[in-house]
């Protein structure tokens, strides 16, 4: 038995005067027309407890297009035992019934819910339709199938040797307790693979979103259940982040976490599985996709054009909010002059609004908490010695979080947006002499503390080869002569080392073996 490679679903690209536009309009006026009333889902049961926290589009802050029932530690609990109830059934199941419950959800997103789930990314997250459509639709329709296909061949790996007289064999076992998956705000994708990757793999798990990305995923909890998946396998539960850790890291039966969210939370997190270790019945598994400082780097012999929209598109897309967005340049000085014109023009060809308009490519970023330490680092960078704003630097709170793209200057390489993580659309650019390559090369890799993405931009393949080498540990994705996002499931598996996660790349076997405890058993005739 064995399934054919699966074919990356394909882009929708709602031109104008197009069918998928009207539909998708369509269903983005349904969730401005209504107020959703979100529950939490723990085993059978649909939960509200009345203590409700609400769903703001963040390009338009008045509006509340849901709300979400709380829950508390009862909750907490609660979820976990209705996890632990389902989990015999659920991992004695075949893996080809499993495998088809997500390839069924696969088919339900990319058919008759494409519209409402790309419609929630776009009105709860601020995503245009494209990225909403690269992510809600394309990548986690990705994500649910090559993922099957990985996991076919995890469970169809060669035997090991049996001598005569005996037969050895190998058993990809569930882990043993439940997982517990906390997801971001920035892909509908990441917040629907996370718990549905560990789910597949024949376990349990209780999922816990980021406030706000609770429409889409309230959504993908609904598309689950419709395609097949029983209560309690995957349990959808609200609340103060700090609270339900408290229950969920003290409990026994804690098997692992797959986490994708800020170095800061995944480092507390670290620690207080460590203060608990004794508590558990199996040493948890410690999976985690964690912040970047991503750099592209333009060498002379960069074709500046191409390098431009590289920067562009990688600095701005999705207002710079992906882990993989660039948010600092290393540009050789030869090119500088002609890359700033061009640059200069795409970034101001970028509309800002918000995401009902098609033609805006920019919108809000997520929260007035984002908002307002991305002015603080604008505002910083106009006092600062040594720092031009060449684009942007504007911002606007009033209707929805709105800061234009903007592109610092420093003429220090060591400058605080050079290493610090701001999350937003703020790129940072530092011209070298083009005789200073080696050392540009080396000084990206000392301020590299975190690894996720890079890129180079060069013909020259002297230098291609060197910067691929000497970078080797500053980027667990490292593209050539190409922007540094845009990871494509299935084509570049995803994940970065350093302060970036455990590198355990996301789309691929390597993170479906984190969720299995193999048994080996030797049977002596
Ligand atoms: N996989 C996405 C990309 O390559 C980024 C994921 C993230 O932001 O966590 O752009």
């Amino acid at each position: 038995f064995n399934i054919p490679v699966p074919v990356n679903e394909p882009v929708l690209q709602y031109a104008k005067g197009s069918k998928e536009r009207d539909l998708l309009k369509a269903a983005l006026e349904k969730v401005y027309a209504t107020t959703l009333d979100i529950p939490m889902f723990i085993g059978a049961e649909e939960v509200r407890t009345g203590d409700t926290g609400s769903i703001r589009p963040p390009h338009a802050h008045q509006k509340v297009i849901a709300n979400f029932h709380n829950g508390d530690k009862s909750h907490v609990e609660k979820a976990i035992s209705e996890a632990l109830k389902a989990k015999e059934n659920w991992e004695n199941m075949s893996w080809e019934h499993r495998a088809a419950i997500f390839l069924r959800a696969a088919d339900l997103i990319a058919g008759k819910y494409r519209y409402d789930l790309n419609a929630a990314t776009m009105a709860g997250q601020s995503k245009n339709a494209y990225q909403a459509e690269i992510d809600s639709a394309c990548e986690l329709i990705d994500f649910l199938r090559f993922n099957v296909k990985y996991m076919t061949e995890i469970y169809q790996q060669q035997p090991p040797v049996s001598p005569a007289g005996s037969w050895n064999r190998v058993e990809q076992r569930p882990l043993e307790g439940f997982v517990f998956a906390l997801t971001p705000f920035n892909f509908t994708a990441i917040a629907g693979n996370l718990p549905a990757s560990v789910a597949l793999m024949g376990n349990v798990v209780v999922w816990k979103p980021a406030d706000t990305q609770i429409y889409a995923a309230q959504l993908i909890m609904r598309i689950f259940l419709e395609a097949g998946l029983p209560a309690g396998v995957i349990n959808l539960i609200y609340g103060d982040g700090p609270n339900i850790g408290e229950v969920i890291f003290k409990h026994p039966d804690f098997a692992g976490i797959h986490f994708t969210g800020s170095t800061k939370v995944f480092q507390e997190i670290w620690k207080t599985i460590g203060e608990n270790i004794h508590l558990y019945k199996t040493y948890p598994r410690i999976v985690g996709e964690t912040g970047g400082k991503d750099f592209i780097l333009v060498h002379a012999s960069a074709d500046v054009k191409a390098a431009s929209t590289a920067i562009a598109r990688g600095a701005f897309e999705y207002q710079g909010q992906k882990c993989s967005a660039a948010s600092r340049v290393y540009v050789s000085k030869s090119v500088w002059p002609a890359l700033k014109e061009f640059l200069i023009k795409d970034v101001a060809s970028f509309k800002m609004g918000p995401v009902e308009d098609f033609s805006n490519f920019i919108n809000a970023v997520i929260d007035e908490k984002s908002f307002d330490k991305l002015a603080k680092a604008i505002d910083d960078a106009k006092q600062a010695n040594g720092v031009e704003i060449i684009a942007g630097g504007h911002y606007d709170k009033s209707v929805g979080y709105f800061i234009e793209p903007t592109i610092l200057v420093t003429q220090d390489p060591h400058y605080s947006s050079m290493s610090e993580e701001l999350f937003g659309p703020v790129l940072t650019i530092y011209v070298f002499d083009d005789e200073q390559f080696d050392e540009t090369l080396d000084l990206i890799d000392q301020t590299s503390a975190y690894a996720l993405t890079g890129a180079i931009l060069a013909n020259d393949r002297y230098a291609i080869e060197k910067a691929a080498y000497k970078l080797r540990n500053a980027a667990g994705n490292f593209y050539i002569n190409d922007k540094c996002t845009g990871a494509v499931v299935g084509q570049q598996p995803f994940g970065g080392a350093r302060a970036s996660g455990t590198n355990d790349k996301a789309g691929s076997m390597i993170n479906l073996l984190r969720w299995v405890s193999p048994r080996t058993i030797k049977e002596t005739f």
